[in-house]
């Protein structure tokens, strides 16, 4: 039986109040749910404490979308990972395509973010993905391979079996425009194969695919083999939407 993960990343959506709102639905609808349902969400830095209070006493975790490696100091505008644990976060999100385009955060940056990460005992979502263009020419087993291969570097097979990866096509995210069944699939299976690869033992890291999951497709991107789960974006910033998702992934437990 699979256990699911199912993640909302919230970006730059929602005040402490309208989240604190948006987890109290949250809350009073997944009481019921099966124990092995793992709920994450990932609100703005601003309505960390606010989804922490609302979220208390429930099974819902919550997390980060960013951070910064550096422990302290000088660094402007930035959240360090002691910042967000003392807020309770457990995950926090690495690697997010929207970081590495906008704010050009390469390979390098997100690997010193995750071995951050990891000495902060913070669990990681780290997103990888290919654009469009990429996919067009082929290249995409290659470009997974490259933000892998750099985004793990330096780290333990046992450290790596801990992180959660999300496989979200750039293409995909925010467009309506989900990968098809066969895509998630294939890559999910090409990117657990390369990584068991590159760490030379069986790794079972939970794969989450990401990129217009909504109600409608739920089903059929959760079912397929491979599929640990989901990063949610927009779907998860609507109860309906998010607990919809929710609800279809526990029966899919059953
Ligand atoms: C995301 O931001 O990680 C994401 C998958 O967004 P959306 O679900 O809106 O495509």
């Amino acid at each position: 039986m699979k256990k699911f993960f199912i993640a909302g990343n919230w970006k730059m959506n929602t005040t402490p109040k309208s989240a604190m709102e948006l987890c109290l639905l949250l809350k009073n609808s997944t009481k019921e749910l099966g124990a092995e349902l793992d709920i994450l969400v990932c609100p703005p830095f601003t309505n960390i404490q606010a989804v922490a209070m609302a979220l208390e006493g429930s099974r819902i975790k919550y997390g980060a979308q960013n951070c910064y490696f550096a422990e302290k100091g000088a660094f402007t505008g930035e959240i360090s990972l002691e910042m967000l644990k003392e807020l309770g976060c457990t995950y926090v999100i690495i690697g997010h395509s929207e970081r590495r385009k906008i704010f050009n955060e390469d390979n390098e940056l997100i690997n010193k973010k995750i071995i951050s990460s990891l000495s902060a005992g913070i669990n990681q979502i780290f997103c990888i993905g290919e654009t469009l263009e990429e996919r067009q020419n082929g290249k995409t087993v290659e470009v997974l391979k490259e933000q892998i291969s750099v985004g793990l570097k330096g780290i333990s097979p046992e450290q790596a079996k801990t992180i959660v990866i999300a496989y979200e096509p750039v293409w995909a995210i925010g467009t309506g425009i989900a990968a098809s069944p066969e895509q998630i699939q294939d890559t999910h299976i090409e990117i657990k194969k390369y990584i068991s690869q590159l760490f030379d033992d069986e790794m079972k890291n939970l794969i989450l695919y990401g990129g217009s999951l909504d109600p409608s497709n739920a089903k059929s991107i959760l079912e397929l083999r491979g599929v640990d789960g989901g990063l949610i974006g927009g779907a998860s910033l609507k109860a309906d939407s998010f607990l919809s998702i929710i609800r279809i992934a526990s029966e899919l437990q059953k």
